[in-house]
């Protein structure tokens, strides 16, 4: 049966386009864009965006390359169910979720019912990753040597990446076999941080050093295997420095693709605030809040284009894991005001959501290979989100739908606000409005 809902009277903004208009929806797809109210169709549900504040606007919803949703198996942080809810009350849709659940998601089989939990829920399109090793030991491959292409889009081995150089290109090839990018964390120690932090120097230099090193071995391994690689949640000024090199001279002949992400907020938030919470506890994050001249330098790489996509990071703990120092935020539910508020000071309204849009939509879906999302033209799905761009509001804790509270944000007011999301044309989401 066909179920069509309207959204009409518009301002419409993806990467390309930014122009008033109405979307036909049929089913799960953007059936017809139309640029006046004229000739539209009967609907099962019709929305008009002329009841909105004029700062409202409807954008493709966004995508996340990186979460930690911590379920099976921490339900004390986080569940599928908790973490949903939070992803489409932030906007996002589909969401590549991390290997280290309890068990380690290092089989297909695993990623599948995962997955099916998910659909059954029917709130995003989520997408496990595949640790690179059995368990994330080190040791051997996982489940990825008999993987069937197209059904897992990211590898990643997460916080660890792989100590062994050759294992490290056998996943690799791996991830070349099946065209899907290694998503590499970069905080896995090496000698030169492994002596620093044996010398008592603080976190915030031997994770620099981690960092840096991590991110120029990631590349020269992906150069020497010719996979894509997908440096996440940049945080030093070096290691922009470092991809943005390597993007310039990347020979491209054996495939090598090099690609990046940050975070929200390292891109809203310094050490300042980590002091602040806590160095050691409730401002714990890998990679650590950096200095403000680092914060500059990784919006600088997002602005020449160096860092391709913002993902979230959003990484929920218990307040006692938190109190006792397990590293990460909740990060969904702020992701869009964060970066409206921090990335947009030197761009015209017009430009600040078609590049926040490239960065949280389009670049996102492209990185892992999803050509039916992304933007708003017909044949699309109908991943949407409206937004209201200039309505400002204090980050409450106690109000997000994470179980995860922690915040380098909480008690900051910031600009934009998710009214309504949603997933493959169903509302998923619908925020109280002021109106
Ligand atoms: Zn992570």
């Amino acid at each position: 049966m066909l179920r069509r809902i309207i959204l009409k009277n518009f301002r419409i903004v993806d990467a390309d386009t930014d122009f008033f208009g109405s979307l036909i929806i049929e089913n799960n797809v953007i059936k017809k864009i139309v640029a006046d109210t004229e000739n539209i169709p009967d609907a099962d549900i019709t929305i008009d965006g002329s009841v909105f504040d004029s700062s409202t606007v409807l954008m493709p919803a966004f995508v996340d390359l990186h979460a930690h949703f911590r379920d099976p198996g921490f339900p004390e942080k986080e569940t599928l169910e908790s973490a949903s809810l939070a992803a489409v009350a932030g906007g996002f849709t589909t969401v590549v979720c991390m290997a280290n659940t309890n068990p380690v998601t290092d089989t297909i089989e695993k990623a599948r019912v995962l997955k099916a939990r998910s659909d059954a829920l029917g709130f995003i399109d989520l997408y496990p990753v595949l640790s690179l090793t059995k368990n994330m030991e080190g040791r051997e491959l996982s489940g990825i040597k008999d993987l069937p292409a197209a059904e897992v889009l990211m590898l990643s081995e997460d916080g660890k990446d792989v100590a062994n150089d050759n294992l490290f290109l056998a996943a690799m090839g791996e991830a070349k076999r099946l065209g899907i990018p290694v998503s590499c964390h970069c905080d896995f120690g090496g000698t030169e941080a492994d002596a620093a932090k044996k010398a008592g120097r603080p976190r915030a230099e031997w994770s620099r050093i981690e960092e840096n090193n991590a991110v120029r071995r990631a590349i020269e391994l992906g150069k020497k295997t010719g996979c894509h690689i997908h440096i996440a949640h940049v945080s030093t000024k070096e290691a922009a420095e470092i991809i943005r090199e390597a993007k310039k001279n990347s020979v491209s002949d054996n495939g090598f693709f090099l690609t990046c992400e940050a975070t929200p907020h390292h891109i809203g938030a310094t050490e300042e605030d980590a002091r602040r919470m806590g160095d050691e506890s409730f401002g714990r994050v890998n990679p650590p809040l950096r200095s403000e001249a680092d914060r500059q330098a990784i919006i600088a790489a997002i602005n020449d284009g160096t860092i391709d996509a913002i993902a979230t990071d959003h990484a929920p703990h218990s307040e006692a894991d938190k109190a006792a120092g397990s590293p990460g935020f909740s990060g969904l539910e702020t992701a869009f005001a964060v970066c409206l508020s921090h990335l947009t000071h030197e761009m015209t309204p017009n430009q600040e959501l078609q590049r926040l849009s490239a960065l949280m939509s389009k670049n996102p879906a492209r990185i892992i290979g999803l050509r039916d999302r992304g933007g708003i033209t017909a044949g699309l799905r109908a991943d949407l989100v409206i937004v209201d761009t200039q309505a400002r509001q204090k980050v409450n804790p106690a109000q997000l739908k994470s179980r995860g509270k922690c915040s380098p944000f909480a008690g900051k007011e910031l600009r934009g606000k998710i009214l309504m999301t949603l997933n493959a044309g169903k509302i998923v989401y619908m925020g109280e409005t002021s109106a």
